[in-house]
């Protein structure tokens, strides 16, 4: 294969590589977009059984002060019963302060009753808005978790077809080239193979020894660029880019290398080393 065709290999290489990452990242990614809402309907449930022992809880105060009532107006009865009864006025007194309690104890339960009903009714209703608003959340979220397993799918059949694709550009090319290039692009999400103008790496912006810019030129061989080990190709410029003001350029390059050589330094030199060898 002449270098124009191993170029445009790596070229269309590195185009099936940098969407393979991206859609393998996403895969991985975008079942955590459902994370935050999945947290929403745990606590909406948590939130829902706390609710509902509030409401058993209140269920069964209500019906012990129904039964009161109910004790309190047996107890009124009885009271009247023996009343009509009775006699001597000595125990028609103990009798009418046996009704009178009764009586007071019959409107107590009573008014705890309304209230406890009337909490009870309010609870039920926050407990079926709950609910609603549970059954609503978890359908959402079905819908989400469908809508995001079908792209998923979708992406993993994409990345199937790229990995055919890469299968085959491989054959072509040599393996000590492909590792490096392979990893050059998959550390640097994206470009492995840039053009240098005017002496200067596209890639890094760094300028390149004359020497080492002829070999590039001359195109015999695949070369890395010592600085930022991307693989090099010679491509012609207009006067513009090749007469570029070197002063403009120094600041340039000297903000883009900064972040540059922090983040990639050992796995930079890493790749220097094999080259060498
Ligand atoms: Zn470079």
């Amino acid at each position: 294969m002449t270098m124009d065709g191993v170029f445009d290999t790596l070229r269309t290489l590195q185009d099936v590589l940098t969407e393979k990452i991206s859609l393998e990242n996403e895969v991985r990614e975008s079942p955590k977009a459902l994370e935050s809402q999945e947290d929403v309907l745990e606590h909406y449930k948590k939130n829902f059984i706390e609710k509902n022992r509030d409401y058993e809880k209140a269920r069964n105060a209500n019906a012990e002060y129904i039964n009161q009532i109910f004790e309190a107006e047996k107890s009124r009865e009885e009271a009247e019963k023996k009343m009509e009864l009775l006699t001597s006025a000595r125990e028609s007194e103990a009798l009418q302060k046996e009704i009178t309690v009764a009586k007071e104890k019959e409107t107590q339960s009573r008014k705890a009753h309304q209230r406890e009903e009337k909490y009870v009714a309010e609870l039920k209703t926050e407990m079926d808005e709950m609910h609603n608003n549970i059954a609503l959340q978890e359908k959402e979220l079905a819908e989400r978790k469908s809508k995001i397993n079908l792209e998923i799918a979708e992406k993993n059949q994409r990345i199937g077809e790229l990995n055919a694709q890469e299968q085959e550009l491989i054959p072509d090319l040599d393996p000590d080239v492909l590792f490096k290039f392979e990893r050059i692009v998959k550390n640097k999400m994206g470009k492995g193979i840039v053009a240098i103008h005017g002496g200067v790496c596209t890639g890094c912006y760094m300028v390149l020894p004359v020497q080492f810019a002829n070999e590039v030129r001359a195109g015999e061989d695949v070369i890395f660029c010592p600085y930022c080990s991307r693989i090099l190709f010679y491509e012609e410029t207009d006067d513009k880019e090749n007469f570029f003001d070197d002063a403009d350029l120094g600041s340039l390059v000297d903000i883009d290398d900064m972040d540059e050589d922090e983040e990639d330094e050992e796995e930079e030199e890493d790749i220097n080393i094999d080259f060498e060898d």
